[in-house]
């Protein structure tokens, strides 16, 4: 996640493979037709939040330049360092997954203001769907009438779980993640390698801001121990202990999110005639459980990681790991890993 309050580039500009709807937005802008709530939508670590933020410093710039903030105002000087007065970036709080209803009530009450520069005011919230049903409600009337000069900007990764009456205020930006030749040659101004950037991109499920984190986080090999952990375990290469002890470091909503995707590359592996099984009949059931569980942790519930995850293990090595390898489902992948 973007943390806006550290020293941000002087100009900031959205990702490549947004430039389209880059342009779109600059041209709204100055037509003077650009909404005032925007909904960012699309998959987790592809961008949104940059293009947000670009949005939002370009906004709040005295002397646009290319469709740009300019970098040397004193607006630009102040969002670069993220306390400018008439901007607001609302994310969980530390070890909070939502945004919570006093952050929203914070957020209009900085909406009926008059902006400081007399300029405009911005807010993003981001995830905005991580906040439940009251927060939602108290953000509506801010979205209905909004201020003269203000801009809202909301980024969320799941969609489905922002209601309709929010979604209707809002200009809707469906943003897809880009091209895996996109994606590698922005990730190869990083990684110098071509090759490695592909290694990334693809334990990285095509996220390029993900491949990015674990290139300069560090922690590439356990990544890529749990990226098939599911596998090996429902194989019977691994034990459920030693499944648990992979995630014994990632937070429950990573977790969650590993074995969903790693779950769902199983499936997708399997042929048509695979697809009818009983095993994938189980796996579908255990992915939309699994599908609940990510709703809950992202809406706030907070189950105890270290039971959840045996809880989880054992439920699938016992459902799903015998009826695959009879069935002869899994077997291959991920030896080379673990
Ligand atoms: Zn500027």
């Amino acid at each position: 996640m973007i943390d806006p309050l550290n020293d941000l580039p002087a100009v900031t500009s959205p990702l490549p493979w947004h430039a389209h709807q880059w342009g779109k937005l600059n041209d709204q802008l100055q037509d003077g037709q650009l909404p005032h709530a925007l909904l960012l939508d699309g998959v987790q670590y592809s961008g949104k939040s940059h293009l947000a933020l670009s949005l939002a410093r370009l906004l709040l710039c005295a002397q646009p330049e290319g469709g740009l903030n300019c970098g040397r105002c004193h607006a630009c000087e102040l969002s670069a360092r993220g306390n400018h007065g008439d901007f607001r970036w609302v994310q969980p709080e530390a070890k909070s997954r939502v945004i919570k209803i006093d952050q929203i009530r914070d957020v209009v009450r900085f909406s009926n203001m008059t902006a400081s520069f007399g300029l405009r005011k911005v807010m993003v919230l981001v995830p905005a769907d991580s906040m439940n049903v009251s927060a939602f409600n108290a953000l509506l009337k801010t979205l209905e009438e909004p201020a003269i000069g203000t801009y809202i900007i909301l980024v969320c990764h799941r969609m489905n779980n922002v209601p309709a009456t929010i979604r209707s205020r809002c200009q809707i930006l469906r943003l897809r993640a880009p091209s895996v030749i996109d994606a590698c040659q922005w990730l190869d101004k990083a990684t110098g390698s071509r090759q490695e950037s592909e290694k990334l991109l693809a334990m990285a499920e095509g996220r390029p801001l993900l491949a990015q984190q674990l290139f300069e986080g560090g922690g590439v090999e356990e990544f890529a121990a749990r990226n098939f952990g599911l596998q090996a375990l429902l194989a019977g290469r691994i034990t459920v202990p030693q499944a648990v002890a992979l995630w014994a470091d990632a937070d429950t909503a990573a977790f969650l999110d590993e074995i969903a995707v790693d779950l769902q590359r199983l499936l997708r592996s399997l042929s048509s005639e695979q697809l009818k099984s009983k095993p994938a009949r189980i796996a579908f059931g255990l992915s939309d459980e699994l599908a609940q569980l990510k709703g809950a942790v992202s809406a706030g519930a907070n189950p105890n990681k270290q039971l959840l995850l045996d809880a989880l293990l054992s439920k699938f090595s016992r459902e799903l790991g015998a009826v695959l390898l009879d069935g002869n489902i899994v077997g291959q992948r991920g030896e080379d890993v673990l």
